[in-house]
């Protein structure tokens, strides 16, 4: 029975446990379409302003750092719903 929780952590990632949940946090936008790239890319997110209504956030393509959109994470407090 308790072994069951050893299968569900293997297909996640690697011995990661629930904590692997929040480090999930910084990859919330997987591929984007990179224009000079001519294809998806995985992006990196990197914080542009703290704005009232939220974080806004660029997305840079991986391979040219060529900027690939932007996004605004509400501020909805989330970190009191995980733990
Ligand atoms: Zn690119």
């Amino acid at each position: 029975m308790i072994r069951s929780s050893d299968t569900i952590r293997t297909a996640s990632g690697y011995s990661r446990k629930k904590a692997g949940a929040d480090s999930f946090k910084e990859f919330d936008a997987s591929q984007l379409y990179c224009p000079r790239c001519k294809r998806a890319v995985p992006v990196r997110k990197r914080l542009l302003l703290v704005l009232s209504e939220g974080d806004k956030y660029e997305y840079l393509c991986a391979f040219c750092s060529e900027s690939v959109g932007t996004k605004i994470d509400k501020n909805t407090k989330p970190s009191t719903i995980i733990r």
